[in-house]
């Protein structure tokens, strides 16, 4: 496939088609570098990143946490012929002011060509997500190996994105409820396919209560919806785990992914 619109933007090729995180098996980026909106953002881990690299020349992350298109990028899952299940913009936010509609539209049309994986949207920019898929994304919508999924970090800002979330035309909603700073209290989970919880990590993280974690698995058990307890996180994860009442909760959604194609017909 290719992108017209955006053929002068820089290419780019390498590849990330194996994830630490949990939840996922490949990340993609065809879009580099976000702002900070909310709590949740406080110590984005994209950014702790993006910023090691600013000014190193000819790295992907030469100009730090810029947000930035990347169209060389585009057509990366075509090329991955295992199916896998694939976070998209794990170091940016799709639905973010600077990305046109127009390139959200690329990036929609090249998940739903390659349906031989599973595709893992996850914005703080819910409103905008909502906007698109009731109207020109309703169709992509629809189609079940593209989730779409909102953080919520908090009730004042997260409890708004749920409710825009399941005011979206989306087949497959999700939530990751990470880093998770507070009770949420009763979440209404009418719609929802799949809830993520995680502590925060790294420095400075913000502790998570068993409590707040329980009460969301709870509330996942009694409404039949798959329940992933990602990580307790702190400053050390690899010491603190993710077990939560004695197990681990690796639960996902049911959606069977549409066979690989042969050689030769995904192109
Ligand atoms: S929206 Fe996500 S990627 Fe953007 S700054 Fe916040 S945590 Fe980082």
């Amino acid at each position: 496939m290719r992108c017209s619109v955006y053929a002068l933007f820089s290419v780019e090729t390498s590849m990330s088609d194996q994830s630490k995180i949990e939840w996922t098996d490949a990340t993609w980026n065809p879009v580099r570098g976000c702002t900070k909106i909310s709590p949740g953002c406080k110590f984005c881990y994209a950014e702790r990143f993006a910023e090691r690299f600013r000014g190193v020349v000819g790295h992907a992350y030469e100009r730090g946490f810029d947000p930035r298109l990347v169209p060389g990028k585009l057509v990366e899952p075509l090329s991955w012929r295992r199916p896998r299940m694939i976070f998209v913009n794990s170091m940016s936010d799709l639905f973010h002011e600077q990305v046109p509609d127009d390139y959200i539209g690329e990036v929609a049309k090249v998940m739903a060509r390659a349906n031989w994986h599973t595709f893992q949207v996850l914005t703080k920019r819910s409103r905008r997500m909502m906007d698109l898929l009731n109207t020109r994304l309703r169709d992509v919508g629809k189609l079940t190996h593209i989730w779409w999924g909102v953080s919520v970090e908090n009730r004042k800002h997260g409890l708004p994105r749920v409710a825009h979330l399941r005011s979206a035309a989306a087949r497959v909603r999700f939530l990751s409820v990470e880093p998770l700073l507070e009770d949420l209290g009763k979440i209404s989970l009418t719609g929802i396919s799949w809830v993520i919880v995680g502590g925060e990590s790294g420095p400075g993280a913000r502790p998570m209560e068993k409590e707040w974690a329980l009460s969301i698995r709870d509330q996942c058990h009694r409404a039949q919806v798959p329940f992933f307890f990602k990580q307790w996180g702190g400053v050390q994860k690899s010491r603190t785990g993710r077990r939560l009442a004695g197990r681990t909760y690796d639960e996902f959604p049911d959606f069977s992914s549409i066979p690989v194609p042969e050689n030769g017909v995904r192109l």
